[in-house]
């Protein structure tokens, strides 16, 4: 989905800076010179959100900001400079944000809130505080921001709420209140979850001084003092956010293959291992295929490297695809590993077999040298809970599927 972007600015090259910038990120943007343009725009289209800027010819003093803020369209106000009077004009209106022009990261800074809006839409907030009021507040700020916003008036219910709700990323939560304390929350959150998966900011009043630790001592990540302002509160919030998608990042490079995006060797090793354990208490049967590319080597020679990485890509999506529902893996080169976690072996063998069958058919598909090729395939299967003896066990059918011709499935 394409969300579109309303750009109210009166100076041509700051709008085209500012198009460049929203199409960079994914949006697309439509420029109004005027608030009598932006009317007209709006009255035609729906807005994802919209930069205004604060002075324009036919709304000098801001007034460009009420009118997408009455259209519910979320509003980033560009200004030149933020003297008293902007400020208090500006802080009047329930805006996404504002930005200075003359600031050098102005425009690097827009970016990263275009970035975010879309973002947020994806992220579960749980708000815990026994006051209507202060959840309402703090849940109105989140939707400002496009959050997804879930509510509990005390530690056990949030507690409650995110056992059904996994997905919930960021936990904001107050102190006081009845049945289970913020602080006592915060030890049973992680206690069940780690900080690399959830973050906590903790609601401490301003005449609690020793509060703010014993939040982080609990493991919160962050705490606000209240009153606060809603600045403080989306700085605070954006940085845990941020802090979460960064180690979700890293996590998926340190564990996926590069070339394929498929899970590597050693993502596979920790899944596998861990359904191993289980498999050998419930005394399931479980196993695994070795595949491994005919004369891969020959590829390479033939039609370079670059389409050797095309096959392999190809492949890779393939078996993603085709085994849906079970761990597969790179497992370096050529050759990759299929592990059947809870299937029936027969019934994993003969889908191995079908996708041999499907590449020998179907290889020249995969690139564009139609680079024909095929496979051969080891399998294991049985009541063996050693991972690495589960491995050697399939490659040496493999070996014995590459010495007695190639091109073939042998268990
Ligand atoms: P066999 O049928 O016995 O498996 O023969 P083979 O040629 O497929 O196997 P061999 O192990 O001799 O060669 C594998 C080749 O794969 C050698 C290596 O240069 C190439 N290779 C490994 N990783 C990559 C890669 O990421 N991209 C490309 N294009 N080639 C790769
Ligand atoms: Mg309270
Ligand atoms: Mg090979
Ligand atoms: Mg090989």
């Amino acid at each position: 989905m394409t969300r579109r972007l309303l750009i109210i600015e009166d100076t041509p090259t700051i709008a085209r800076v500012q198009k460049h910038i929203a199409q960079k990120v994914g949006y697309e943007a439509d420029i109004a010179s005027s608030l009598a343009e932006a009317k007209e725009l709006i009255s035609q289209h729906s807005y994802f959100c919209a930069v205004v800027d604060f002075i324009l010819p036919d709304a000098p003093t801001g007034e460009a900001v009420p009118c997408t803020i009455a259209a519910d369209i979320p509003t980033i106000v560009m200004t030149g400079n933020l003297d008293e009077t902007t400020r208090n004009i500006v802080e009047k209106h329930p805006i996404i944000d504002y930005i200075t022009k003359e600031n050098k990261q102005a425009y690097q800074y827009l970016e990263k809130q275009l970035t975010r809006l879309p973002r947020n839409e994806q992220i579960q907030v749980l708000v815990v505080d026994d006051s209507a009021s202060t959840r309402h507040y703090i849940c109105s700020l989140l939707t400002r921001h496009k959050y997804q916003v879930l509510e509990a008036e005390d530690g056990v219910q949030a507690l409650k709420v995110l056992a059904e709700n996994p997905t919930i990323s960021v936990i904001i939560t107050d102190n006081e209140m009845p049945n289970m304390n913020g602080d006592e929350l915060c030890v049973e959150i992680r206690r069940l979850y780690s900080n690399d998966e959830k973050a906590i900011i903790g609601i401490s009043a301003l005449d609690t001084l020793h509060l703010s630790t014993r939040f982080l001592k609990s493991g919160a990540d962050d705490y606000l003092r209240k009153p606060f302002n809603s600045e403080e509160f989306y700085c605070r919030l954006s940085q845990n956010v941020d802090m979460l998608e960064n180690i979700k990042t890293i996590r998926l490079q340190a564990n996926t293959d590069y070339l394929t995006k498929l899970p590597n060797r050693r993502y596979f090793f920790g899944e596998a291992n861990s359904h191993l354990k289980a498999a050998k208490l419930a005394n399931n049967q479980v196993s695994l295929g070795m595949i491994d590319v005919d004369h891969f080597k020959a590829i390479n020679d033939k039609y370079g490297h670059d389409a050797g990485d095309e096959v392999l890509k190809g492949l890779a999506q393939c078996m993603q695809t085709y085994f849906k529902g079970n761990l597969v893996g790179r497992f370096g080169g050529e050759e990759f590993a299929v592990y059947f976690a809870d299937q029936d072996a027969e019934k994993a063998y003969q889908r191995l077999e079908k996708f041999r069958l499907f590449v020998q058919k179907h290889s020249t598909e995969f690139s564009k040298d139609k680079v024909a090729f095929t496979l051969s395939i080891g399998f294991h299967c049985g009541p063996v809970y050693s991972l690495d003896e589960l491995i050697k066990q399939a490659d040496l059918k493999l070996y014995q599927a590459k010495e007695s011709g190639r091109n073939k499935l042998i268990s």
